[in-house]
């Protein structure tokens, strides 16, 4: 089969590589779409969190990808049992591959798995979707999608668990001013969730207008461009002074922390989610002497794909303002190229094998 491979930083090669064959409990898909993320293009230029982690967090040679979907086409020993998948089935696996033998596997709590292995990432175990087929590994956690769910929006689910579970540790009320900074794919569905915990007043945070646009549209009643306009006094204004009731930091830019740290009110819950290339650098009295405030950290979708998939079936979450762009695996590095364009107005790429 044709293949994306990752060699290492800026090295990625499009091969014919061997089919990937099915052991126990094993399931092989053609792969129909696989979204690239952001961290897909800090790895490809070799990101510091990704190629110098202790232990390493890519082993190339790997196929990359872990926003993906399929048709099932084949079915190793007991995995039609153990996944009631058929053949012709629509499957999604969850990004992460459990060990199920660390503390955190063993108790539930398998997003924070000590090995973490995520689709894409290590050669040898856990190749990704940027291929024509590939190879749910026994232990996967696999998820049957609806026949009729578009392939496009298939490849969002990965994305839109992990809004969902972002979303849910701000710990929304009734009535909250909520604001979410970086409204890329992710920010953008995160709005759309958000919106369904009915807040008070939604705001989105974004350098590009285009984005605060589509943020618009998904129903944010606020949009604030922070490279135009001091968005700190504008949700102080917006809030008698007080500023808003849950942040949600989903851009990935060190500056977005002491960002929401100021807007924040007193008692506040903020929720970490973007990855920084280099630390953020902010005044720590703020959490504790002044605000007291709830720091949640944000990792993956543990168990909110069966809902991800609903709400993309049902259209309760809109994946068309989302997918901007669709290529074929030849134009891997031009999806790169677009993705890294400020002028191109990409959201979500997706490689169609
Ligand atoms: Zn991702
Ligand atoms: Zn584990």
């Amino acid at each position: 089969m044709r293949a994306i491979v990752n060699y290492g930083p800026l090295d990625y090669r499009l091969e014919n590589v061997p089919d990937p064959i099915p052991g126990p409990e094993e399931v092989i898909i053609k792969v129909k779409a696989s979204g690239l993320c952001a961290s897909d293009l800090k790895c490809y230029h070799g990101g510091p969190s990704f190629w110098q982690g202790n232990p390493p967090y890519v082993k190339p040679p790997v196929i990359p990808g872990h926003e993906f979907i399929g048709e099932v086409v084949a079915l190793g020993e007991g995995a039609k049992e153990k996944y009631g998948l058929e053949i012709g089935d629509k499957a999604v696996a969850e990004q992460i591959l459990p060990c199920w033998e660390c503390r955190f596997c063993k108790t539930g709590k398998y997003w924070m798995c000590e090995r973490n292995y995520v689709f894409g990432f290590q050669g040898g175990i856990d190749d990704g979707g940027m291929a024509e087929y590939a190879k749910f590994p026994k232990g996967s956690i696999i998820h049957k999608a609806p026949k009729d769910l578009p392939d496009e929006y298939g490849a969002l689910i990965e994305p839109l668990s992990c809004a969902i579970h972002a979303v849910e540790r701000g710990e929304i009320q009734l009535g909250d001013t909520v604001v979410i900074s970086g409204m890329g794919p992710i920010g953008l569905m995160m709005l759309q969730v958000a919106k369904l915990k009915n807040p008070g007043l939604l705001i989105a945070l974004d350098t590009r207008d285009f984005r605060l646009e589509i943020a618009q549209k998904l129903g944010a009643d606020i949009v604030i461009n922070v490279a135009k306009e001091d968005a700190v006094k504008r949700v102080k204004d917006l809030t008698d002074g007080y500023g808003c009731d849950v942040y949600i930091e989903a851009s990935g830019y060190p500056k977005s922390v002491p960002q929401g740290l100021d807007m924040i009110r007193k008692l506040g819950t903020f929720v970490e989610f973007g990855v920084f290339a280099e630390p953020a650098t902010v005044d720590w009295t703020i959490i504790g002497d002044r605000k007291e405030l709830n720091i949640h950290g944000s990792h993956l979708g543990p168990y909110r794909y069966p809902l991800a998939i609903e709400y993309l079936a049902k259209n309760i979450i809109r994946g068309d303002l989302i997918v901007t762009h669709k290529l074929p695996l030849e134009s891997f590095k031009d999806a790169i190229k677009i993705a890294e364009d400020p002028n191109s107005n990409s959201i979500k790429i997706l490689i169609i094998p």
